[in-house]
């Protein structure tokens, strides 16, 4: 039962340090609540979405009938369910009790007798505002965003978590190490994009998320999808791609690749200086150093060499259930890198007009350093 007692509390303190002990998702619910009192937050309301996933297991679809968990800061957590969901919500391996709402009942108004006298309850980042309305009138309380709260408990990654996010960068990586089989000139982005995409689900995600194929000028745009481009010779091609496998956790590697000739000279020394300043990064980052020092100093080694402007995004994101998380790796974010933590080092160089260029790994925090899940080349691939 998820309550917060001195005992549970110092429990916790030591799972959070300790990454190598598998923690289930009462822990969890037991983590939330504490963060909960830390924060003087009577109850924490999540609909459906990656939160609460992470909270109870429940991949719920987000419709228009209310599905609610209700995370007491003390006590016992509840979800509320339409009563035709319930099956699903059984299905799904919930370990909280369920309380399901029939057809013509006020769903609000459950939440309210749920959550009881309250002063400050928080929402979840992704709560439709329509119920964030609604749930305004059902409860006169003080309402608080809780997607901070719960971020900070999904950014330290439990060894499964690890291990699943090792699994999916391996799985992207045997995508990389076929695209030879695809990617030549003379074809569009767009047949390349389609053989990618096939190749992503086979080799082992659930979901095709994203595929980016950048050729020539289209390269310089970081979030260019695919298009009818046909791909010239020597053009550098931007490959960006990433699924979610089975187990729920995303993959998102990025190489660059000539194909078929020559590239412009000064593509391959922005590349060179591009291959530097992802290789410092990954040699700076680690537990104990900041975020943004991590991002610094790849943008240091990118400006001095006269591409500072090119560098227009920041160095990473943090990813598990969703591709983009916490931490952001970019200036200003002071949040010393911790154990367990999951994120990307993908530095860009983008010539407008020209070409562009992005080299891309998931990273994982250990106790021992840093854990590069993505395992191929980082060098300019020449395909013929
Ligand atoms: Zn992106
Ligand atoms: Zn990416
Ligand atoms: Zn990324």
């Amino acid at each position: 039962m998820p309550i917060v007692t001195r005992t549970t509390l110092r429990q916790v303190d030591r799972c959070d340090q300790r990454v190598d002990r598998l923690v289930n998702v009462t822990d969890r619910l037991v983590r939330a609540q504490r963060a909960l009192a830390d924060h003087g937050i009577d109850a924490l309301l999540v609909t459906p979405g990656a939160d609460l996933r992470y909270l109870t297991g429940y991949h719920a679809l987000p419709l228009e009938r209310l599905t609610c968990l209700v995370v007491p800061v003390t006590g016992e957590a509840t979800l509320v369910v339409p009563e035709l969901e319930r099956p699903a919500a059984e299905a799904a391996g919930v370990e909280v009790p369920i309380v399901g709402w029939r057809e013509t009942e006020d769903p609000f108004a459950l939440v309210s007798s749920v959550v009881g006298a309250a002063e400050r309850i928080a929402v979840d980042d992704h709560m439709w505002a329509s119920r964030v309305f609604a749930l305004r009138q059902a409860i006169a309380a003080e309402q608080v965003l809780g997607g901070p709260l719960v971020a900070a408990l999904r950014m330290r990654k439990e060894p499964a978590e690890v291990d699943a996010l090792r699994e999916a960068g391996a799985a992207i990586d045997r995508v990389h190490r076929r695209m030879g089989e695809w990617l030549r000139a003379g074809r569009t982005e767009r047949e390349v994009g389609a053989d990618i995409a096939r190749a992503i689900i086979d080799e082992g995600h659930e979901t095709v998320d994203f595929v980016i194929v950048a050729s020539g000028p289209n390269g310089a745009s970081p979030h260019h999808e695919v298009s009818d481009h046909v791909i010239e010779p020597g053009d550098p091609v931007v490959v960006d791609i990433g699924g979610t496998t089975a187990a729920g956790y995303c993959s998102d590697s990025t190489r660059t690749y000539v194909v078929g000739g020559e590239p412009d000279p000064e593509f391959l020394r922005l590349y060179a200086v591009l291959e530097a300043a992802q290789q410092a990064q990954r040699e700076h980052a680690r537990p104990g150093v900041t975020a943004e020092s991590v991002d610094q100093i790849g943008r240091k080694i990118i400006a001095d060499a006269g591409y500072g402007e090119a560098f227009v995004h920041r160095t990473g994101h943090g990813i598990g259930q969703e591709t983009h998380e916490e931490p952001y790796i970019v200036e200003g974010n002071t949040l010393t890198l911790d154990a367990g933590m999951a994120f990307s080092i993908e530095p860009g160089i983008y010539l407008p007009g020209r070409f562009g260029a992005r080299i891309e790994d998931i990273a994982i925090c250990t106790l021992d350093g840093l854990d590069v899940v993505n395992r191929t080349p980082h060098e300019l691939v020449r395909l013929p």
